[in-house]
């Protein structure tokens, strides 16, 4: 099977992020099965999944209940579109989301992935103001931060700043307000929390105060910015976002679409400080790994907004084919049903902390500057000279070199540059979690420490 399998991929697959010269040169992985944290090639060779399947999964493959809820909505109906019409898994989910979202976020607008979630919250801040204000149509641009990442299509890439993903489209992007984001180890001024609090957050409530009368909203990932490398904000950044934007009447939006569903040992990552953003994007944890599905909550300040007559074009003209998927719906709603009767949250905050035990060998490493951990997200930054922290040149592909060391030894990873990112599967016994450190360190120490031929 692998060897025609392997042949057809080369010959008419185009892969995401990826140089297919390169591809094309190498044996393609190809996954077969998963069971729990691991995945299982077409020979039969086993890996732990030490990036989720890129942050996707929560509960594990093959959850016995996943499939199920899957498997029974097969029974009653695939799909159906949801404009114009509805179905009882897209309303049971809408309520559940509720329930478990940050109080105060009341409605929500589905569709199939986080940069159309993020699009969708976009539109929906651009279109509330207007219809709030109508005199303030002036009120249409985002505040974001540097390094952000909040998906691939042009809305959400004119809001991000990873140069290397962004830099070619600059002709199709809309222009945006930015602010350096709290990446304390690169803090430019060397300060350190919370001697850096307010350094660190002049900045945006000087653009605030300046500009927010042109200003729709304020966007970022809530605690982690995660593509950036796993950069954790110090505590009370959210909180104080929050405050700035009620106090220059600008909508907060919260990306939770990394952060949400259980990785940062809460539910939605804005929990942690009590903060509810107008409008949440979610998406990638939302139905366990298993389907596309994704969300844009919104308070019913927003929602009001929209309401009106016909004739009066408040409607939010936006959507999608597979909008309110049944199957996904269905395996989402099952995915917080299992938070529920596992107790994720509270095996999330055991594991968190038995991964920072597992990890301070590692930050001690030479070519180690620092170890960046919120629940089970965790960036490790590999840095040429640990002394004076500098990187490692991007052509180097330090981080790629380790994960195929890792990938030797029974672990995929897939790396932010120079920075190695661990995150597991939520339900990740202690023992795996024990093992894919172990393999980690390893890789880190052969490849930085030079007994690994380079790739
Ligand atoms: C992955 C990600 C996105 C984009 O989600 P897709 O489903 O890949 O489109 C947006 N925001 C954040 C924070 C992400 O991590």
């Amino acid at each position: 099977m692998h060897r025609s399998l392997a042949a057809w991929d080369h010959a008419y697959l185009w892969h995401p992020f990826t140089q297919m010269q390169e591809w094309e040169q190498e044996e393609p992985l190809i996954i077969h099965k998963g069971k729990g944290s691991y995945l299982i090639d077409t020979e039969g060779r086993k890996y732990l999944d030490g990036t989720s399947s890129i942050w996707v999964n929560i509960h594990g493959h093959r959850h016995p209940r996943l499939d199920r809820a899957l498997t029974a909505q097969l029974g009653q109906i695939a799909h159906s579109t949801f404009l114009g019409l509805s179905n009882p898994p897209a309303i049971r989910l809408a309520r559940e989301l509720i329930r478990v979202a940050p109080k105060g976020l009341q409605r929500v607008f589905y569709s199939d992935n986080g940069s159309t979630a993020v699009e969708v919250a976009l539109k929906m801040a651009v279109q509330y103001w207007q219809q709030r204000q109508p005199t303030a149509g002036t009120k249409h641009s985002f505040l974001h931060l540097k390094l952000a990442y909040h998906g691939d299509t042009i809305g959400a890439v004119s809001v991000g700043n990873i140069e290397l993903f962004h830099a070619r489209f600059k002709t199709l992007l809309f222009p945006t307000l930015e602010v350096d984001p709290p990446y304390c180890y690169r803090c430019p001024l060397r300060l350190t929390y919370p001697a850096c609090h307010m350094a660190c957050i002049d900045p945006l409530e000087s653009l605030l105060k300046a500009r927010h009368r042109e200003l729709a909203g304020v966007i970022l990932e809530p605690l982690v910015q995660a593509a950036a490398g796993m950069l954790t904000a110090p505590p009370g950044y959210l909180t104080r976002v929050r405050e700035l934007c009620t106090k220059y009447n600008v909508l907060l939006i919260a990306d939770e679409v990394a952060t949400g569903f259980g990785r940062t040992g809460k539910m939605f990552a804005c929990q942690h400080e009590g903060v509810t953003p107008d409008l949440m994007a979610i998406s990638k944890g939302m139905t366990g790994g298993y389907m596309p599905l994704a969300a844009t909550l919104a308070t019913e300040e927003i929602y009001h907004a929209f309401l009106g007559r016909y004739d009066e074009w408040k409607t939010f003209f936006h959507g999608h084919s597979y909008t309110g998927n049944p199957l996904g719906c269905a395996v989402a709603l099952a995915n917080l049903d299992i938070f529920r009767r596992e107790k994720t949250l509270t095996h999330v905050r055991k594991q968190t902390k038995l991964l920072a035990r597992l990890l301070r060998p590692t930050a001690s490493l030479g070519h180690v500057g620092e170890i960046r951990q919120c629940g089970l997200m965790a960036g490790i930054e590999l840095v040429q000279d640990r002394t004076t922290r500098t990187p490692y040149p991007l052509q180097m592909r330090i981080g790629h070199r380790v994960a195929q060391v890792c990938r030797q030894g029974g672990l995929l990873m897939r790396p932010l540059g120079n920075v190695i990112a661990l995150v597991p599967p939520l339900s990740t016994s202690p023992q795996e979690l024990t093992k894919m450190v172990a393999i980690l360190h390893r890789a880190i120490v052969d490849v930085t420490e030079g007994s690994a031929s380079p790739a």
